[in-house]
């Protein structure tokens, strides 16, 4: 037998949760076809002796629709091991969708996302209609890592509706062109069909993105074409209500939808600081539906949600009237400005305001008045964190002083964490511990000037199993390959086995981590992003090429579009 590639004298986590061994894995054509002691040499090898070998990880939540047009590496995520990317959440796709409205699509993205409408209009080359076009035409983009994608219902619904999408129930005619394109996506290879309820999503001229507009009934009609063809996942960002009879009555229709549709069904949880209790009973809602017959599962995120702000990127002060004057100017301007004790009080006292109420359009959900005890200072990519509030006591100064003395010191770079959600962190572990629990809600592709969650994967790793020691690393591994994997239908991936596709990371586990994000334009136009690599990944190989080593790229693209199974391949 002859191999492209042989990782060699790795302790082999194959994903399962059983226990590590070591051996050589082989691969020959895409796929991994020996698991032992192989005796030929293969034109690659890679030398494992020191490292972990793991299936390539498995984010399930990301918006990277409009970024894999015009970035062939599929970052941040290939930097932390993610060989595979599930995209299209939350309601929001690029098809159906004519090129001459893609305006109906874009506006939703540009607000709810977060992402730049014009490196969007720069970056993508809308050469499709229909979802089965738009597949054809992500087929032949270079792709560094995997891709599967939903189908959009802000989409469907706008490509069927135009404008009236923003502001009206759908006709029974709208429906049944609705189902019909849905259908269509879903024989071509969409994995699933997203959604979104929830009042944090709207479009760019303030009006809830179309899925919202939906009634249930028109919910229910959708998902239940995929009950038909037996096939797809669904994906709902939850509709928000108070404690009470609105949230009991909510609760009601989705346990009847996800039992009685019998799909598997995906929502984010998260631990927000206004109802820090609300994960017990919607764990508690997930394990009473799957005794009925119900598949529904939290998508979770592995630690302190943080908006990642400096100098250099945004802050949450750039909105204000005397902050916007002097953040629009030069970096040199900004210095001599933020050192002139005039200025500088006349800032200190503009923030001031944000302390006492909502600071702006940022995350609508999740807007609070700044507390500079939430607000870290990145020292270091993994926590311990110091805040702001701690060093401006330290340094018996202000917190907004010290937010600007310390952009002074190290010429603008230093980075800031304010923190949104999961304050909680024995919360959060109960949640991951959690059996119906899938960890990843990276957004990779959204909100990109400020979040940096691709890296996820590392961080539990290094948090969750190498620090805090909640998970041992066969189960931890598990979490990020073989449970996404078998949740989302993978079924060709998330495990080291013969015959599988050869999607792995081979890893150092004494150091694998995130690095601290950098501010970049690398984006189409020059718009804003945050970069963000990894220590401690020695290689990720994607269907048997290895696409990034020792923190670079090789340049292969042997990433695919992964077809759902009613398509033919
Ligand atoms: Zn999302």
């Amino acid at each position: 037998m002859s191999f492209d590639v042989i990782v060699r004298r790795g302790m082999v986590m194959d994903g399962s949760g059983g226990p590590r061994f070591r051996a050589d894995v082989g691969i020959a054509d895409g796929r991994i076809t020996e698991i032992g002691r192989i005796k030929e040499r293969a034109a690659e090898e890679i030398d494992a002796d020191e490292l972990f070998v793991a299936p390539g990880f498995i984010d399930g939540h990301t918006h990277l629709d409009a970024q894999m047009h015009w970035d062939p590496l599929g970052t941040n995520s290939c930097w932390h091991g993610v060989t595979t990317a599930l995209m299209g959440n939350c309601g929001f796709t690029l098809a159906p969708c004519r090129a001459e409205e893609a305006d109906l699509v874009l506006r939703s993205l540009e607000q709810a996302e977060e992402i730049s409408r014009e490196a969007m209009l720069e970056g993508i080359d809308w050469q499709w209609e229909s979802f089965p076009e738009y597949l054809d035409v992500l087929d032949r983009l270079p792709k560094g890592i995997n891709y599967a994608t939903h189908v959009g219902h802000s989409s469907l619904r706008t490509y069927v509706m135009g404008e009236r999408a923003f502001e009206q129930a759908a006709t029974d005619d709208d429906l049944s062109a609705m189902t019909d394109q849905l259908d269509l996506a879903l024989r071509a290879g969409a994995f699933g069909f997203s959604t979104s309820r929830s009042t944090s999503h709207s479009t760019a001229d303030g009006h809830p993105v179309a899925s919202r507009l939906a009634t249930w009934g028109e919910v229910r009609r959708l998902v239940d074409v995929m009950t038909s063809l037996g096939t797809g996942i669904f994906q709902l960002d939850h509709e928000k209500h108070e404690p009470g009879e609105g949230r009991v009555e909510y609760n009601a229709r989705l346990r009847e939808l996800v039992v009685e549709s019998g799909r598997p069904t995906f929502f984010m949880m998260t631990i927000a600081p206004a109802e820090p209790q609300l994960w017990r009973e919607r764990l508690a809602f997930v394990d009473a539906a799957a005794l009925d017959g119900g598949r529904i599962h939290p998508q979770v995120n592995v630690h302190e949600h943080f908006s990642t702000e400096s100098f250099r990127s945004v802050l949450p002060f750039d909105h204000l009237p005397r902050w916007s004057e002097i953040r629009r100017l030069p970096f040199n301007e900004q210095r001599l400005r933020l050192l002139d004790s005039s200025i500088r009080a006349e800032l200190v006292e503009e923030a001031a305001q944000l302390s006492a109420r909502p600071d702006g359009p940022t995350v609508p959900a999740n807007q609070r008045p700044l507390n500079y005890e939430e607000i870290v200072v990145f020292e270091t990519a993994t926590a311990p964190y110091r805040s702001v509030a701690d060093i401006a006591r330290g340094r018996r100064t202000s917190p907004v002083e010290t937010m600007i003395d310390l952009a002074l010191e190290s010429d603008f770079d230093q980075l800031f964490g304010r923190k949104l959600l999961n304050f909680d962190l024995d919360s959060l572990c109960e949640v991951l511990r959690h059996p119906r629990s899938v960890i990843g809600v990276s957004d990779t592709g959204a909100h990109v000037t400020r979040v940096v969650d691709s890296s996820y994967t590392t961080r539990f790793l290094a948090d969750w199993v190498r620090t805090r020691e909640v998970f041992d690393w066969e189960q931890g591994i598990r979490m990020l390959t073989s449970i996404p994997a078998h949740r989302y239908g993978f079924t060709d991936r998330g495990y080291i086995r013969e015959g599988l596709a050869a999607d792995m990371v081979i890893l150092d586990p004494a150091t694998v981590g995130p690095q601290l994000p950098t501010v970049s334009h690398s984006f189409p136009t020059g718009a804003l992003s945050l970069d963000q690599k990894a220590t401690g990944i020695a290689a990720t190989i994607v269907n048997g090429r290895v696409h990034i080593r020792d923190g670079e790229a090789t340049g292969a693209s042997a990433g695919r579009l992964l077809r759902g199974p009613l398509a033919d391949r």
